[in-house]
């Protein structure tokens, strides 16, 4: 043997790299027409070097494309980069490198580590967002939702990063601070671009029930929660007024308290303010209450612990079921953007009504108590459901049904009706910075806002613009950019000067990966309709509110246009867990970070893929923890020291590897047939047990469970088995056919997980072509199957009663099934218990006073 007997990882897996990269190992497409799986990972931002979380996600996305494809699937297996946004723009403002300088090199580390670390991902096939042959398809895919008319502009009120000097989209506002830079949000008011996503709120919950035996309940969860549907009523107020009916609508989850209204509140940026305060008196007091609310952000204003402040306006309005008369003030619990923007306040049966009543000496009006009788004056609002009191003609009801009543009585009247709120907004998507896809709309003086042509995409994004955050787009002062002609009257036009927010790039990515270098659509409708929908799909449940609801939306509204013919991209969803050091999230502003180039320069990738899967349970949060790694190192040349010895038993006992002979399919045929004659030594059937034991839990582990962990511990014990048949028959004869295909299956077993010392492995072992190429094993069930044996129950020395029973069941617990035996039982028939003789596998015998 010409080899080193010495497990080096770092030449070994340098080797093997150069080997696969010549034979394309990586793709794992298949020529044939086979069954196809999409298997995806959320592709990253590239920020650099890969950071632990992504090894952790793409670890796990590798090893199961790599079994899926060995199962004879046609596997689709891309990688890709997220690449516009915040992050490169605002490094480029401190280093002064270009955005796409960085992002490209960011990238270029990304791959190289990628590809040490083994994964299996069509490289040729890669996206990158921030080139114009993906964003063109962006832009166009925007133009189509505005075609739609899922694109619109409108004024709104914002959150504004002061820092990032651009809006944020809800959910990115995280406590009341920016998720990139951890700044306050603030509130403005401008001119923004949205897609309609509220238009899809309904059909976004409805279609869970498509995907939900894939996703975890608790992501649904998420997105019910975000999308917050409430069933109620709208109410029609009509205001006061001598000179003009105005109503103004409010939405209610309790209509069965409307006899509790003791005031009505405007939210204090209502456009309705600024007309209803009509008195000198209340102007003043009105203005300063809503320069004091201007100040604070949409989610303090949300917040349960914000103080309450308002003030009456000195109008009222008439409540349509009582005909009382109700004052209207404003306040700072009450957002525009939520409902109508206006409430009936029931203090009594409402927490922050009641604050806000108590604080004002606003009257407090119970409605609903628990029993039907008024008690004692409220110390807290109650908020839960009873029965309905001093409701007039609904007294007496219990309040979900005077829910139903009232709604109808008031659909009847024509002064409301029921009605469904969503929490769900917009979702806005232009943004003031220079680092995204630029919009495709333009401004002709005469014409108007007019859609860019189809056959003028891309819009370029320039590279020369001063991008220094100003609050103003940075494309608005590059004058080359902005002025263009009218595609209409070809007279002198202005383009749109926001950039998209990065999350509409990833809302369809996965679709271009089916074509990813088709020039002449965003992808080809019969290549998605193959390769659509994502049948795995893995990623932080972070993103379970932006990205996952975002592409939900954007697949949806394809199928209403009729470009696809599938309602969900992802027909599986799985969040893998955090990695944390010190149980701390690992980040570089807090300088806690172990990233994977340390661990595979040293150990090499084997160790560190093998490491990252073993430590826990994929699904949760693991902690960086250095001895591990260790013990995974020392695990895979404990692997390398046994096969290495199996191969020199192999070779000098004289036995031929089947490999490329007509005989390969002999030897496992042979082994079975050993097995049934009874030809293998009790030891030897245990290992060939194990063996098929291993096969069988290895896969469903992996495919079906993601239990990484107990797969890696179930070869394990598979390999110490292997060292005490070897031990306790290194002076006698081992049997070369069992250690030969022990030794190849265990190698195939460990293959997706530690790729390079395997491939060496079966290579030295004489077998010809990539183990990575090779068919995943199959167990034989019914050798996989525990041992069966009878065991017979007596009483007195007489056979009583008998079971079918796993091999090797304990004597404590044969005792127990025989005393909970009926048969057994009568027998005995509350008599004094001797002794109870157990033999295992064979028999329990229960001596009794006769
Ligand atoms: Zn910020
Ligand atoms: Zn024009």
């Amino acid at each position: 043997m010409d080899h080193s007997d010495a497990y080096e990882p770092g030449p070994l897996e340098g080797k093997w790299l150069k080997v696969w990269e010549k034979e394309k190992i990586y793709s794992l497409k298949s020529s044939q027409k086979n069954t196809k799986y999409y298997m995806l990972e959320m592709f990253p931002y590239p920020s650099g070097e890969p950071h632990m979380g992504h090894a952790r996600n793409y670890t796990i996305g590798d090893v199961i494309a790599r079994v899926i494809a060995r199962k004879g699937y046609n596997v689709l297996h891309p990688i890709g980069f997220d690449a516009f946004g915040l992050p490169a723009e605002n490094a480029a403002i401190k280093s002064g490198i270009h955005p796409y300088e960085s992002t490209m090199a960011n990238i270029g580390k990304m791959k190289k580590a990628l590809k040490r670390m083994a994964m299996t991902y069509d490289f040729e096939d890669e996206e990158i967002t921030c080139n114009p042959d993906y964003y063109k398809w962006t832009q166009w895919l925007f133009l189509l939702l505005y075609k739609m008319g899922l694109a619109e502009k409108k004024e709104a009120g914002v959150n504004w990063c002061d820092s990032c000097q651009t809006v944020l989209a809800n959910e990115q506002v995280v406590d009341g601070k920016c998720e990139r830079c951890d700044s306050a949000v603030r509130r403005r008011v401008l001119s923004q671009w949205f897609f309609k996503i509220t238009d899809y709120a309904q059909r976004l919950l409805d279609d869970m029930e498509l995907i939900k035996d894939g996703w975890p309940e608790r992501v649904l969860t998420i997105q019910q929660n975000w999308i917050g549907r409430s069933e109620g009523a709208r109410v029609d107020f009509k205001l006061v007024d001598d000179n003009e009916e105005v109503i103004i609508p409010v939405f209610t989850t309790r209509p069965d308290t409307l006899f509790g209204v003791t005031f009505f509140i405007l939210a204090s940026e209502h456009p309705m303010v600024g007309k209803i305060v009509t008195e000198e008196g209340f102007k003043k007091e009105v203005e300063k209450i809503r320069a004091v609310i201007a100040k604070q952000t949409d989610i303090e204003r949300g917040s349960a612990e914000i103080e309450k402040i308002g003030c009456f306006t000195g109008r009222y309005v008439i409540n349509p079921l009582s005909g009382e008369k109700v004052p209207v003030w404003i306040a700072n619990y009450v957002l525009a953007e939520y409902g109508t923007g206006a409430i009936m306040a029931v203090p009594a049966h409402d927490s922050r009504d009641f604050d806000f009543a108590k604080k004002y000496g606003i009257p407090i009006r119970q409605v609903i108590s628990p029993d039907g009788s008024s008690g004692p004056d409220l110390t807290e609002a109650f908020t839960e459901e009873g029965i309905m009191i001093n409701s007039g003609e609904f007294s007496g009801l219990a309040s979900v049904k005077g829910k139903k009543d009232i709604t109808a009585y008031l659909e009847e009247k024509k002064i409301g009706k029921s009605d469904i709120n969503y929490k769900l907004k917009d979702w806005l998507i232009s943004r003031q910075r220079y680092w995204g896809a630029p919009i495709p709309i333009v401004y002709c003086e005469k014409c108007g806002m007019l859609p860019v042509a189809e056959s003028d995409l891309p819009v370029l994004l320039p590279y020369d613009v001063d991008f220094k955050p100003t609050g103003l787009s940075p494309l608005a002062y590059s004058e080359e950019f902005v002025n263009t002609k009218c595609p209409k009257c070809s007279g002198p036009a202005k383009r749109e000067t926001d950039t998209m927010d990065t999350f509409v790039c990833s809302s369809w990515y996965f679709l271009r990966y089916c074509s990813p270098h088709l020039e002449t659509g965003a992808f080809d409708r019969e290549l998605v309709k193959y390769w659509m929908p994502v049948d795995q799909y893995i990623g932080g449940i972070e993103h379970a509110t932006m990205h996952l609801i975002y592409s939900r939306f954007f697949i949806k509204a394809l199928y209403d246009a009729g470009l696809i013919d599938f309602k969900e991209p992802f027909t599986k969803y799985y969040p893998h867990g955090v990695v944390t050091l010190g149980g701390q999230k690992m980040s570089k502003s807090k300088g806690n970070i172990v990233s994977p180039s340390e661990v595979y320069n040293r150990y090499g990738a084997d160790t560190l893929r093998l490491y990252i899967l073993f430590v826990g349970p994929a699904d949760s949060p693991i902690d960086w923890n250095d001895s591990g790694v260790d013990g995974s190192s020392r695990f895979l040349k404990r692997f390398w020291r046994l096969v290495l010895d199996n191969l020199k038993f192999i070779n000098a006992s004289g036995f031929k590897n089947p490999a490329g002979s007509k005989n390969a399919a002999g030897s496992e045929n042979s082994l079975i047939s050993q097995f049934n004659s009874g030809a293998l030594s009790s030891f030897e059937k245990e290992l060939y047990r194990k063996l098929h034991q291993t096969i069988k839990k290895v896969s469903s582990d992996i495919l079906q469970r993601f239990n990484f962990n107990t797969a890696i511990s179930s070869i394990m014990e598979l390999v110490n088995l292997m060292h005490k048949y070897n031990e306790e028959n290194s002076k006698g004869a081992r049997n070369p056919l069992l250690v030969f295909e022990t030794t190849k299956k265990l190698l195939m077993l460990l293959s997706p997980i530690a790729p390079f010392i395997t491939e060496e492995l079966w290579n030295r072992m004489g077998n010809t072509g990539s183990i990575h190429r090779s068919t995943w094993p199959d167990y034989d069930v019914a050798i996989a199957a525990e041992e069966v044996v009878t065991v017979i129950f007596q009483v007195n020395g007489k056979l009583r009663d008998k079971a079918e029973l796993a091999k090797g069941m304990e004597t404590g617990k044969l005792e127990g099934l025989a005393l909970s035996s009926d048969k057994i039982q009568k027998f005995i028939d509350g008599r004094v218990i001797l002794k109870k003789i157990v033999v295992p596998d064979k028999l329990v015998n229960i001596v009794i006073k006769e």
